[in-house]
């Protein structure tokens, strides 16, 4: 088999502990040209494709080829425990600033426990999930990157629905950004319609209210006025 990553950003080096078949901690040094994995079948080429496009975001199981999130933890051998928890990271040379964000340097890592908990870090800073999806967004990495084609991709690609290839598209002329911003700013209007709506109920149910309680006001001003004259007489 073989990896192809076409990538505009420089990677330097990725980093695996507990992931899949790498239960020691293996670090693998990207430098200068071209990088080959080599070796025999079943010995973890794709593992290691796995655990980048896994550390860049994805969320689905089913193309880290498991069935669910546990299963990229490292579960053991007749010689060797399973590990607790699965840990990733790459780290990312940004002086030409891909990457939307102030540094030099970028290290991206997650790591999930057999609990099903996640944590994610940009630079050793605790993250959303959100956050390492927004940083890879338009560059072609991340969850919805088309930059890792592993086998039977190209078909997948081709046999996709169309709006699915459309995101392929989408992300390679650089605005999923765009699309996904405008998302959000219509669920958030969507949200504010609704608040709207109960605040409309809230003055209705406050209006129907109204009328008894100017009533009830009313006497009770009748009320203190009758008891000072019944004061002033009785005196
Ligand atoms: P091929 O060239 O045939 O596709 P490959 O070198 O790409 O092979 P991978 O598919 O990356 O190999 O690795 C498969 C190996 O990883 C298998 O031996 C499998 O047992 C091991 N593996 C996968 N998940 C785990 C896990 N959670 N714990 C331990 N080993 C695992």
């Amino acid at each position: 088999m073989y990896i192809s990553v076409v990538i505009f950003l420089y990677f330097k080096s990725l980093q695996l502990h507990g992931f899949k078949s790498f239960a020691d901690k293996t670090k693998l040094d990207f430098v200068d040209g071209v990088t080959a994995v080599v070796g025999p079948n079943g010995s973890g080429k794709s593992n290691i494709a796995d655990a980048m496009r896994w550390v860049m975001g994805e969320m689905s199981a089913k193309s880290l080829r498991g069935s669910k999130m546990e299963d990229v933890i490292f579960n053991g051998t007749d010689k060797r425990s399973p590990m607790a928890y699965a840990e990733v990271a790459i780290v990312m040379d940004n002086r030409d600033r891909s990457l939307n964000m102030d540094y030099d340097e970028i290290t991206v890592s997650r790591r999930v426990y057999r609990s099903g908990e996640s944590e994610y870090m940009i630079n050793k800073a605790a993250c959303r999930l959100k956050d390492i999806h927004e940083l890879f967004m338009d560059t072609g990495l991340g969850r919805d990157g088309y930059s890792i084609i592993g086998q039977g991709k190209i078909d997948e690609i081709l046999s996709a629905k169309s709006e699915d290839r459309r995101h392929i598209f989408d992300e390679a002329a650089n605005i999923t950004k765009y699309r996904y911003k405008k998302e959000e700013a219509e669920r958030k209007l969507a949200q504010t319609n609704d608040n709207l709506l109960r605040i409309d109920d809230i003055l209705t149910e406050i209006g129907n209210n109204l009328t008894p309680l100017e009533h009830q006001a009313k006497k009770a001003k009748k009320y203190l006025e009758l008891r000072k004259v019944q004061k002033k007489l009785e005196i």
